[in-house]
């Protein structure tokens, strides 16, 4: 089997009136995350991180934000057929690593909570699967709580 790997990585902008979810795990906060879909961008990053792996493209190819079917879309769901196919395509996901930048709010209290919906999304164990989540330092657009990014890294195995 060889080894393969890819990148992944997204952005949105903090919006008032929307739930703010993030591996599928909705985050006590005063704003929420603009976007499309539900606007989960860790689920977003580890989508584009295993398309990258596998060369089949990003989330925005294959979930494009014009279509109707994908307007407030559960991101888990999407991570599950990204799952499917690159099972398809006879590629075994090995594992998942997230940066997640953001001011506020603290995410400690739901990161196993995340892990775990991530881990069964893409049929893993928990220990395939890692989030972390530090701030900016007050740096930039970030880190005067504008918005959140997301740096996400998979391997998989495959041809
Ligand atoms: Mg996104």
């Amino acid at each position: 089997m060889r080894q393969r790997f890819g990148i992944g990585y997204d952005s949105h902008v903090f919006a008032a009136g929307r739930p703010l979810i993030l591996g599928g795990v909705e985050v006590e906060h005063d704003r929420g995350l603009k976007g499309h879909s539900d606007g989960d961008a860790v689920t977003h990053a580890v989508i584009d991180a295993l398309l990258g792996a596998a060369a089949m493209g990003d989330i925005g190819r294959l979930f494009p934000d014009t279509d109707e079917r994908w307007k407030g879309a559960d991101s888990i769901a999407l991570l599950k057929e990204v799952r499917h196919r690159l099972n398809a395509a006879s590629y075994t996901i090995v594992n998942v690593d997230v940066t997640v930048i953001l001011e506020a709010p603290k995410l400690a209290p739901y990161i196993a909570s995340m892990c775990d919906n991530v881990s069964r999304s893409l049929g893993l164990p928990q220990s395939a699967v890692s989030i972390k989540a530090k701030t900016n330092e007050k740096m930039d657009s970030v880190g005067r709580g504008k918005g959140i990014q997301v740096f996400a890294v998979a391997s998989i195995g495959g041809a």
